[in-house]
């Protein structure tokens, strides 16, 4: 059945009987696990909205591979509304969740593969876009979760795949045989994964002919034997462990979370296969799955963005500190920030053209404006909320010590701030701004806005590419007259 509430999602998810290594431990029924349920229940709000009155409209649209009415986060863009309307889904999650929500990456990583798979197949004579239409068809019936996972360990920057001393490094074919193939590899950084029904692995550079083996693209479920997943550490993780009553997590609700997931001589069936040594597309596909990610980075983080700044409006009104020029100046610079992402987002949605295959591609050069921004905005927002906040968010003491009738007393006394602030709530935000500008919610607020859909020098290469640098120069030429 398409379009599952939150709580069908849960239950299909522990369906799966997904294992992992969480601190030493391998570890079952992870949907329960007081590390990982936060980020499970930050993915379930993506289906929740599509059954809330005021955003059901939004969160919902038609198939164009079957007709049905599917969730927004399984959706093959159709026209530039579609784009535009994604930017402003992802930014109603980050609002509702104030943490990364994971559900983009597979949705990325479809609208990437649906059109180079096209693409492939005729330049290649191959069937691979019939095959991976069949696949996502089911994926929107179900409305599954699929994690897209592109990222190899990498090992020694300088070198190729196939110069590097462990071929490992980057996930590759180890055997062909006649209904399908043998991958062994990682895949690092996998945001929600082990939160996911499937995966679509991908290739993570552009490859040469020798390098044949590495050029795979394919769709797993994530409980296929062999894949392992070791769960990856956030700072202050364990406060997550200390219960509802403790509000030292700062985010009381909702998390993110990413794994290494390892490929220990995986069969991949031939059906679940969508690139297989065509080396040209790879570089291809990269690309147009790093544009589409970046545009999404244009809806979360500025999602966040408005629950940061909400944060540091509040703790400045609880502070007594609201009406300062200073205050309200650098508040109007954090949504000025946050409003220049967002306009990134929407612009290069606005201006997306169809592919070949018929879906809606994001406009390029600005796609990697918007994340080029990412990198460095949410820093400054941060920064910002940092100075407004005061030094307590380094050096509160913990919840526990309201429990203690020694300390209660000192802490009621001395933490109070403008008249009628309770200081537990005062603690509750002060919290909340910790957990995004130096807690587990800086993972995806900061370390991802570096790093995720590809560094910096990433989007500096493709602007340099798209930014039409000789056009320009004509342009003078011609206002010069100079030949
Ligand atoms: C929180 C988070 C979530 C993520 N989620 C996902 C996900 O869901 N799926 C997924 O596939 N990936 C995911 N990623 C991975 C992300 O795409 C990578 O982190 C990113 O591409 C950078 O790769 P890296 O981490 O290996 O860093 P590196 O590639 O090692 O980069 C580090 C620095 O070295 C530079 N550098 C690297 N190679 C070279 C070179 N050859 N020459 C010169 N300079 C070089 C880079 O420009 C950068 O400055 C996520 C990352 C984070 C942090």
């Amino acid at each position: 059945m398409a379009l599952k509430k939150g709580e069908e999602y849960i239950a299909s998810l522990k369906s799966l009987g997904l294992e992992a290594n969480v601190m030493g431990k391998r570890e079952q029924d992870l949907p329960e696990h007081p590390l990982i349920s936060p980020s499970v229940r930050a993915v379930a709000a993506t289906f929740d909205c599509a059954h809330r009155d005021e955003t059901r409209s939004l969160f919902r649209t038609c198939s164009s591979l079957n007709g049905e009415e599917i969730n927004r986060f399984t959706h093959l863009h159709q026209s530039a509304e579609d784009l535009v309307k994604k930017v402003m889904m992802q930014r109603h999650c980050g609002n509702l969740t104030g943490c990364c929500f994971q559900r983009c990456v597979g949705l990325d990583a479809a609208n990437a593969v649906f059109s180079v798979t096209y693409e492939c197949d005729q330049e290649h004579g191959t069937n691979y876009h019939p095959r991976f239409r069949k696949y996502w068809s089911r994926i929107q019936q179900e409305d599954l979760v699929v994690d897209g996972a592109m990222t190899d360990p990498k090992g020694d920057r300088a070198k190729r795949p196939k110069d590097q001393s462990d071929p490992d490094l980057f996930l590759r074919v180890v055997e062909r045989k006649r209904d399908g193939v043998v991958v062994r590899g990682a895949k690092l950084h996998q945001t929600g994964m082990v939160n996911s029904h499937e995966m679509i692995v991908m290739p993570t550079t552009n490859l040469t002919l020798e390098e044949k083996d590495w050029a795979i693209c394919f769709a797993l479920p994530t409980n296929t034997r062999g894949v392992k997943y070791i769960y990856g550490r956030q700072a202050s993780d364990t406060r997550k462990l200390e219960g509802l009553g403790s509000f030292d997590a700062g985010n009381p609700t909702f998390g993110g979370q990413e794994v290494m997931a390892v490929f220990e001589d995986v069969f991949v069936p031939e059906e679940r296969i969508f690139l297989n040594g065509e080396v040209g597309l790879s570089g291809r596909l990269v690309e147009r799955f790093a544009a589409y990610h970046r545009q999404s980075y244009g809806g979360c983080k500025v999602g966040v963005g408005d629950v940061l700044i909400g944060a540091t409006a509040l703790i400045a009104r609880m502070n007594g500190v609201e009406h300062a020029f200073h205050i309200r100046d650098k508040i109007v610079e954090m949504i000025h920030l946050n409003e220049t992402m967002f306009a990134c987002g929407i612009a290069c949605s606005a201006l997306g053209h169809p592919t070949k295959a018929g879906n809606y591609e994001v406009d390029l050069l600005l796609a990697n404006v918007c994340k080029l921004n990412v990198t460095r905005f949410p820093f400054e927002l941060a920064r910002l909320a940092t100075d407004i906040a005061g030094g307590l968010i380094g050096t509160l003491p913990s919840s526990k010590e309201m429990e203690d009738p020694v300390t209660e007393p000192y802490i009621k006394k001395y933490l109070a701030a403008a008249q009628g602030v309770a200081v537990v709530d005062r603690i509750k935000v002060l919290r909340l701004i910790e957990n995004l500008v130096a807690g587990a919610g800086a993972v995806a607020y900061l370390i991802e806005s570096m790093h995720g859909a590809g560094s910096p020098m990433a989007q500096r290469i493709m602007i340099g590419r798209q930014g039409e640098i000789e056009a320009k120069i004509n342009r003078v030429k011609g206002l010069l007259n100079i030949s």
